[in-house]
């Protein structure tokens, strides 16, 4: 049996015929920037995620860049953050010219250890960039308490986490923004690039709202340096589609996820450990293994298809080497990247191919 780790045809081919008939409309109308398509998106992505407002733009970086400049982060402020993400959680802090401060993670959730951060916090911090990795809260009350108290910006990277819940309240609507990528493996994915930002602060919508299109209140009038960061009209369509099928989707991720937990039985194998605090929406599906290589080598061979999401923690990238982070400076991180190993998980896998994976990973 075949299990790859994703595939994106079978979720398309059963939209087609109602996505090639709102790109048609959309087509017909000629609303190819931002226009009904996109504000009837936001609108629905507001009601369904419960936001007051969203901006859609034109990737997951764009509103992480925007989110940096309503944060005030500029050259001389550090923002501490996870190494243990995607590349462009990060991006936004250093578009602006700070410094990003990477602290450790935690060895339960993976995501950053607020912990950590209260250690990394000086007079020169000035925000948190948050990441609710694979789909799985951060412990946000713990975070906002040192924001609090230290007056700092708190960035939610939610690109994973659409639709995750800490303590009931929706990721993105905790800390001072959010930001949502809806790039087309996501777990709300466009076909092409997407993203969204969000902001409980009506001052820092209005803002982002002005940074996304130019920095343009008015027809050629420009009161701040800004941005084309707007959103297809074509994508804001397909987007709309798909939010009706969100709940179902990570129902059926969740349910996989239940049956892998109950089922992956070896004792070598640590697996996410899920919070009482949260609820995560299975971005991954991902173990640690001391030997990882080879587990992976053997589900390859049971035709199973794995992927190492990070095999290089963010401190310790060529980009940031001038940071000076040695090796072993971030154990946590740098262990997880050394031993993770991501099994498929995505809404149409069947009942049989997660159970073939299951026996696959028990028999390594
Ligand atoms: C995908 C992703 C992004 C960036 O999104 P793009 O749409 O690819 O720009 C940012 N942060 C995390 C954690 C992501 O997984």
């Amino acid at each position: 049996m075949k299990v790859p780790f994703l595939d994106l045809k079978p979720q398309h081919q059963a939209i087609r015929t109602e996505v090639l008939a709102a790109l048609a409309a959309t087509y017909d109308a000629t609303r190819f920037c931002l226009g009904k398509d996109v504000e009837d998106f936001e609108k629905a992505f507001s009601a369904t995620l419960g936001f007051p407002r969203t901006l859609g733009m034109n990737s997951g970086t764009s509103p992480l860049h925007i989110a940096s400049l309503c944060g005030g982060f500029g050259p001389g402020d550090e923002v501490i953050t996870t190494p243990f993400t995607f590349a462009s959680s990060c991006w936004g802090i250093s578009y602006v010219g700070a410094t990003p401060v990477f602290v450790d993670i935690d060895p339960d959730t993976w995501c950053i250890s607020p912990e950590a951060i209260a250690r990394a916090i000086t007079p020169k911090t000035k925000g948190i960039v948050v990441v609710h990795i694979f789909g799985q809260p951060a412990r946000m009350d713990e975070i906002m308490a040192l924001a609090k108290q230290h007056k700092l910006f708190v960035v939610e990277d939610c690109a994973q986490a659409v639709g995750a819940c800490y303590k009931g309240a929706p990721v993105g609507s905790i800390g001072d923004c959010g930001t949502f990528s809806f790039y087309p493996t996501k777990n709300l994915g466009g076909c092409g690039e997407g993203g969204a930002f969000v902001s409980k602060h009506a001052a820092v919508m209005d803002q982002a709202q002005l940074l996304r299109v130019h920095g343009s209140p008015k027809r050629y009038t420009h009161t701040e340096v800004g941005f084309n960061f707007r959103m297809d009209g074509f994508q804001g369509a397909i987007l709309n589609i798909k939010l009706k099928q969100l709940a179902g989707w990570t129902a059926r991720r969740r349910a996989i996820a239940a049956m892998y937990r109950a089922g992956l039985k070896r004792t070598d194998v640590q697996l996410p450990v899920v919070p009482m605090y949260g609820e995560s929406v299975w971005h991954q599906f991902t173990l640690l293994h001391p030997k990882r290589d080879d587990l992976r080598a053997h589900l390859d061979k049971n035709g199973v298809g794995t992927e190492i999401i990070y095999p290089g923690p963010m401190h310790r990238q060529p980009c940031y080497a001038s940071l000076g982070y040695a090796a072993g400076s971030l154990p946590v991180a740098e262990k997880t990247s050394a031993t993770c190993v991501s099994l498929p998980l995505f809404p149409e896998l069947t009942d049989e191919q997660v159970d073939h994976v299951i026996q696959s990973v028990n028999a390594f």
